[in-house]
């Protein structure tokens, strides 16, 4: 079967810098476009029509090469199988974006190759697109969901889709956590909301708080206080509360 080539951002060897597994090797395949436009995004390349991926040729070199989109899938493979040299040095493959999930098809295509290679698969993504999940939830291995608020987004909140989501990881033992990033602005009822979906659905989940990284001059953090209240708040209501904020910008990784 034929399956479309992908539009790609970028394709590179770094440390993540978010969530429960940060600090971990991994290669990042960058997916373009988003479905969303959070107000806070630093992906900025995700809304604009992409003539070429820039991808790295020795992992962690920034050695770029330029790749004209879109990509074939076979490409996409070699490019990721020849940053994964030694072997052994990445923990997985994190399948970023953009929104990951809109390139399902791909995803689904290329995966079998990259798990028999022994990478592991780590999804990042909105946890919105329920039916793309579906179509590629038997080939990653973690996946990584935000819970979308409107404060720090600008655009509503879509609770009802991010529990179908986790109910549908839950369901198939996928190992998963759910990331929120909050600004100076959340409210203890936009917390709530965001909390009640972990706690209703699989309340077993790590629940990460990520304090907003402003971008180009967008978006604050709450304050050192608020943050204490707010991760006070969590705790009450979940088991598993973690605060991390993106530690990949401290260490000037991508
Ligand atoms: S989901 Fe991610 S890539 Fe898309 S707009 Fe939001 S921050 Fe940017």
């Amino acid at each position: 079967m034929s399956h479309p080539p992908a539009e790609i951002i970028e394709i590179f060897s770094a440390i993540q810098g978010e969530g429960p597994i940060l600090g971990r090797r991994q290669i990042f395949l960058r997916f373009g476009r988003c479905d969303v436009t959070c107000s806070y995004c630093d992906t900025p390349l995700c809304h604009v029509e992409l003539p070429a991926a820039r991808i790295e040729r020795t992992p962690g070199r920034r050695d770029f090469v330029r790749v004209a989109n879109p990509i074939g899938l076979e490409a996409l493979i070699e490019a990721v199988i020849r940053l994964d040299e030694p072997r052994g040095l990445h923990h997985s493959v994190s399948l970023t974006g953009g929104e990951p999930l809109l390139h399902a098809e791909a995803i689904a295509a290329i995966a079998p190759a990259l798990r028999a290679r022994g990478l592991r698969l780590y999804l990042e993504t909105s946890g919105h697109l329920v039916a793309e999940l579906d179509r590629v939830l038997d080939l990653v291995d973690i996946v990584g969901m935000d819970i979308k608020i409107a404060s720090a987004t600008g655009f509503p909140a879509r609770h009802d889709d991010n529990r179908r989501f986790l109910a549908r990881c839950r369901d198939a033992g996928r190992e998963v956590f759910c990331k929120v990033v909050i600004g100076e602005d959340v409210t203890d009822a936009e917390l709530d909301a965001a909390l009640a979906v972990v706690a209703e659905v699989a309340p077993e989940t790590p629940f990460v708080i990520q304090p907003l990284t402003p971008f180009a001059g967008r978006g604050r953090p709450p304050a050192p206080e608020r943050l204490i209240e707010l991760d006070e708040r969590a705790r009450r209501r979940l088991p598993q509360v973690l605060v991390i904020p993106q530690t990949h910008k401290m260490i000037n990784q991508l």
